[in-house]
């Protein structure tokens, strides 16, 4: 029983360890999480700023292309032309002096848009810089104390193996089996009669029984080892 005790106890601390570790565990996969989330969310808007900047390019082109049909058009024009030529190529420098303007304006447009992804890429770009700072730095202070939750850990379990050696097999599983069901807690006190597991106030036979240490006893209720608080002196 005693081993029983000293065993709950180290399950105890090991469950306080791993605790720990998990939540650490936890907020590092919680910022890489937002990292990665922040990264794909730029990259779509860098997609974006690019596909502008294409449609900027061939915008472009077009309207350098018309410009130059209209300069030459325009060095067709001569007085000794036909008038009905004459007229025709007038009417096609009209026409693309008109359509030129609409794409001037369609290409102001463009880079403003462009202006407005870029600096929207920049002020992302930056927030993602400190993100990732900050998970370079957690992750740096946590890789010491993981190292250090593990030494801790193991370091336990070497004292708890040190004690299974004592304990009879079919009463470790039987505590196995407990702690998994009852929250981790397998060894309780009977404190005037009543299990500290579940509440149930013990038969008094049983009691008197416990109080004597005369077998290793569970409450019939919760199952959970029970050991009075009195008897430990004695036995110890
Ligand atoms: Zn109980």
């Amino acid at each position: 029983m005693v081993a029983l005790r000293a065993v709950q106890t180290i399950d105890n601390e090991i469950h306080h360890y791993n605790q720990q570790r998990q939540e650490l565990r936890d907020r590092l996969a919680r910022l890489g999480e937002l990292l990665s989330h922040g990264q794909a969310e730029l990259d779509e808007k860098q997609q974006k700023l690019a596909n502008v900047e294409k449609f900027y390019r061939e915008k472009d082109m077009e309207l350098k292309a018309d410009i130059e049909r209209a300069a030459k058009a325009k060095n067709k024009l001569s007085s000794s032309m036909k008038q009905k030529d004459y007229l025709a190529a007038q009417k096609e420098i009209e026409n693309l002096r008109r359509a030129n303007t609409q794409k001037e304006e369609e290409i102001l447009k463009l880079l403003e848009a462009i202006e407005e992804y870029r600096s929207g890429v920049r002020v992302d770009e930056a927030k993602l810089k400190v993100l990732s700072d900050e998970l370079s730095a957690e992750e740096a202070g946590s890789a010491e104390r993981l190292a250090e939750l593990d030494r801790c850990i193991a370091e336990i379990e070497a004292r708890k193996s040190g004690l299974l050696e004592i304990i009879p097999r079919p009463i470790m599983s039987k505590y196995a089996r407990i702690l998994l069901n009852r929250d981790g807690l397998a060894v309780v006190e009977v404190r005037d009669g009543t299990c500290m597991g579940c509440n149930l106030q013990i038969p008094p036979q049983s009691y008197i029984q416990l109080l004597r240490v005369e077998a290793i006893m569970n409450c019939p209720q919760c199952q959970r080892f029970i050991y009075a608080p009195e008897t430990i002196a004695e036995s110890d």
